[in-house]
Formats: structure tokens, C-alpha cells, sequence
């Protein structure tokens, strides 16, 4: 399948800065490549994304404890995983205009793709890709940290802490949900290829008794069904199988989640079953024993361990590019307008419910709308607006609001209201008393 030409980058860009979703970080200083903010309304739906995959990862399991390690950790921590000596990107540089690039994104070595130039470019080198810091007051080699690059190894380096404390024995899970950091050579695609990023990740754990590949299985499937629950198009998202060659060594087994975003296909989420290797570096480094003692067979053993580890900004991209769509939309009075609309999942959208009062200048108006807001609000993310209604729907349509509901002059006659649904654009009468039943309904 072909990327959806309907949709481009530049679109969900300029959507994202006018609704206030996403800006560029530091723009009134030129801006910071590969950092981005998050506006008020992509504040609520980022958060809503990650709340999503906490309910499914954490609050629906009960073999699954959450954590919250520091971004900065001992150095050792990642000699031991492999990030200080192996974690870089092989890059060159075009002698001609300097730009750099990723040998591997690259279609032809031979040829620059900015400039053109024929045989420019430099020997390849490694480029180390871990953010680099300094402890305290002396800025020496004694005082070097990193920002980490995943949130997993904070979980790893815990791993005893937590069985122990959480009284928990494999099969089970640690999640967390944080910051991570890397040096890209070449961030881009808006916020999919950042320098800072969230992670959700989720290891769990498992005895070497057998199960292990359908516990893999397990977490494929229940992680497919999480992104089809949300909405996300079946056409749009594959699971693609890693084959042995594109595996580390260690690893038994790996699917990366992929989404067809405008510029092709670009990875969300890779699961992997990883075996022994993340606690064997560390027992092997720190010396010390993190190995699980079970109870019943009084033996210790190193559990096998299967990790989904999910960027929660490509996933917030790609529900704002999946949900995005410009149709030719027919008013109630016949006229053809243009419209854009995100069709959020209800449960992602960052306005569930918008309330507006048809007249500004109708103090009756205006505090019945205000009541209905403000009770909805116990219950819904809901948002009060006045004004042109039109205006009002093309507004909401673009952020996504799954409801609108309009308080209009037979609102006070006959206490009823307007509620518009975004998908269809269909309009029904609702008693007031009967709203909070119309809208359970419906999400
Ligand atoms: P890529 O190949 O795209 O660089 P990766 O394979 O290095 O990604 P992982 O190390 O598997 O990524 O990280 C897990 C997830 O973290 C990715 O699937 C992605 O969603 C997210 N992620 C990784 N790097 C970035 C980044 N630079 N910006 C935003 N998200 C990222």
C-alpha cells in the first residue's frame, strides 16, 4: 500500500500549530532541531495516549507493577548494556554543502541527495548517539553521565528491588513511562525522529519453562488489539516480523509496530523477546545477583525476559495523522464547504464534549450552556465556546471533538439542545435532563 497522498506532512505541521497541539520547541529563538512542545490541546492528547496504554499495560493486569526510574544513572549502568560502546549511528558528511546523513538512510552513496554532488562524501564514522551530561561542579571525565537513551534500563538495574518489595514472581511485568534522549544525526518527520522523547515500556518476565514464545504471542496480540481498540486503520498498521538477521544475537524473537505514515512506513513499537541478556550484563558488571529465587524449588534463576517498548510521540503523531481528513462536507442549508476533521477515538480525543451558546449576548443563553459545561465536566473533557456556529463546528471538527452541543433560543422555551455528532454531522434534539444518558451511550 501506498502512502495516502490525501495527507501530508506540511498539513498535519501547519493543523498542529494552529490548534495549538504541537509547537516547535524555543521557536522564538529559531527554533531547536529535534525538540518539540506540546500546545494545550497536544498536552491532553498526548496525555491521553499514554493513559490509554497505561489502563491496558498496567491498571487492567494484575501482574503488572509500575515504576518510575531517574533519566540520569550511573554511568556504569549503560557500559554494561552496551549503549556507551555500541549505541551510535554510522554517519558521513558532504564535503560540498556539510550537511550530514545517516549512511543507511542514505538511497545513494555515491551521490549527495541535498546538493547533488557526485562522490562528496566523507569516510564513514560512528557517531555516538547517548546525550551527554556532567555531575556536580567539576565537568572531567570523573563527572560524565549520560541522559539515557530508553527508560529500560532503570527497570533492569531495579529488577530485584521491585520482585521483592511488589511480591511478585515471574510470569510478571515492571512499566514505566518516561523521557528518553538521543543525539540523532538527522531528526525530522515532525516529531517522529526527536532528540527528546517518551518512551512506555513494559518488561516482563518470565520463567524458562516453555511458555515463553506464547507469552511473546501474548503480548503481540494484546498490543495489536490496543492500537485497533483506539481506532487506529488495520490498512495503516502491520506487524512486521523481524527475521534472525535483523535481530541482535540475543534475541529470540522480534515485531516491529508499524504505521503508513505520509512518507512511507516508519516504526511505533518494538516488541522483542530479548532472553537473559539485559540482567546478565548487569549481574556481569555490577557483580551482583539479580537473579529470581523461587520459593517453591529454593533455586535461583536469570527469568527470560519480553519487552514492548512503544514511543508515545510517534503514537500520539499517528493518531493525529490517522485520524486526519479533508472532506467536502454539505451544511444544513445545501452549501459545499471543506472541511477538516481528526476522528479521534473518544477516548483520545482532548475535547470530548464542546457547549455552545448560539448568542453572546443572551445572559439566559449563555448560563444555561455554562451549566450544561460545567456538569458534563465532571465527567467528560468538555469546553465551553460562543459565537458563529459554523465557525464554532469547523473549530471543534478539527480538534476532533466527538460532540457538540448548542444552546439555542427553543433551548429556553422547551429546555432542549442541539447535539451534533462529528463523524456523520447529524443533528438531534436532546432534552437537557436526557443528555448525560445520550452521551453514555454514544461513548
Ligand atoms: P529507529 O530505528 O526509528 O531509530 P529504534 O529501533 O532505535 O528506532 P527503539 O530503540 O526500539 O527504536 O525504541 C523504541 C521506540 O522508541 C521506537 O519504536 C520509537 O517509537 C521510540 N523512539 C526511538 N527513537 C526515537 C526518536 N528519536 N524520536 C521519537 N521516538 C523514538
Amino acid at each position: 500500500m501506498e502512502p495516502d497522498p490525501k495527507v501530508t506532512m506540511e498539513e498535519i505541521t501547519a493543523l498542529a500549530k494552529r490548534r495549538g497541539f504541537i509547537f516547535q520547541s524555543s521557536e522564538i529563538y529559531g527554533g531547536l532541531n529535534g525538540f518539540w512542545d506540546y500546545g494545550p490541546l497536544g498536552a491532553i492528547l498526548k496525555r491521553n495516549v499514554k493513559n490509554a496504554w497505561w489502563r491496558d499495560t498496567v491498571e487492567l493486569r494484575d501482574d503488572v507493577v509500575a515504576f518510575d526510574s531517574s533519566i540520569i544513572m550511573h554511568p556504569s549502568a549503560w557500559k554494561a548494556s552496551g549503549h556507551v560502546d555500541e549505541f551510535h549511528d554510522v554517519m558521513v558528511d558532504c564535503k560540498v554543502c556539510k550537511h550530514r546523513f545517516r549512511l543507511d538512510q542514505l538511497k545513494d552513496r555515491s551521490q549527495c541527495p541535498d546538493c547533488g554532488s557526485k562522490d562528496s562524501f566523507t569516510e564513514p564514522r560512528n557517531f555516538s548517539l547517548m546525550m551527554r551530561t556532567s555531575i556536580g561542579p567539576m565537568e572531567d571525565s570523573a563527572s560524565l553521565a549520560y541522559l539515557r537513551p530508553e527508560t529500560a534500563q532503570g527497570i533492569f538495574v531495579n529488577f530485584k528491588n521491585v520482585y521483592q518489595t511488589a511480591r511478585k514472581k515471574p510470569p510478571f511485568g515492571i512499566a514505566q513511562i518516561g523521557k528518553s534522549f538521543r543525539n540523532e544525526i538527522t531528526p525530522g518527520n515532525f516529531t517522529y525522529r526527536s532528540r527528546e522523547f517518551e518512551q512506555a515500556e513494559l518488561e516482563y518476565f518470565v520463567p524458562n519453562d516453555g511458555n515463553d514464545e506464547a507469552q511473546f504471542q501474548q503480548w503481540v496480540s494484546r498490543r495489536k488489539a490496543w492500537y485497533a481498540n483506539y481506532g487506529i486503520r488495520a490498512d495503516r498498521l502491520r506487524f512486521y516480523e523481524l527475521k534472525a538477521a535483523e535481530r541482535p544475537h540475543y534475541a529470540k524473537a522480534g515485531i516491529d509496530v508499524e504505521y503508513l505514515f505520509p512518507w512511507g512506513w516508519g516504526e511505533l513499537e518494538s516488541i522483542a523477546h530479548r532472553g537473559t541478556y539485559d540482567l546478565d550484563a548487569h549481574m556481569k558488571l555490577s557483580g551482583k545477583d539479580l537473579r529470581f529465587f523461587d520459593e517453591a524449588s529454593k533455586t535461583h534463576y536469570t527469568p527470560l525476559l519480553i519487552e514492548c517498548s512503544a514511543g508515545m510521540d510517534r503514537t500520539t503523531l499517528t493518531f493525529l495523522v490517522d485520524a486526519y481528513e479533508r472532506e467536502i462536507s454539505t451544511d444544513p442549508n445545501g452549501k459545499q464547504t471543506d472541511r477538516v476533521v481528526l476522528r479521534f477515538h473518544h477516548a483520545i480525543a482532548p475535547v470530548q464534549v464542546a457547549v455552545f451558546s448560539l448568542a453572546r449576548n443572551k445572559p439566559e443563553m449563555v448560563q444555561l450552556a455554562r451549566s450544561i459545561e460545567s456538569d458534563l465536566r465532571g465527567t467528560y473533557r468538555a469546553q465551553y465556546d460562543e459565537g458563529n456556529i459554523g465557525q464554532l463546528y469547523r473549530r471543534q471538527d478539527e480538534i476532533g471533538t466527538p460532540f457538540c452541543i448548542t444552546v439555542d433560543y427553543p433551548s429556553l422555551e422547551y429546555g432542549t439542545v442541539t447535539v451534533r455528532e462529528r463523524d456523520s454531522m447529524t443533528q438531534e434534539r436532546v432534552g437537557r435532563d436526557a443528555l448525560a444518558g445520550y452521551l453514555k451511550e454514544r461513548m
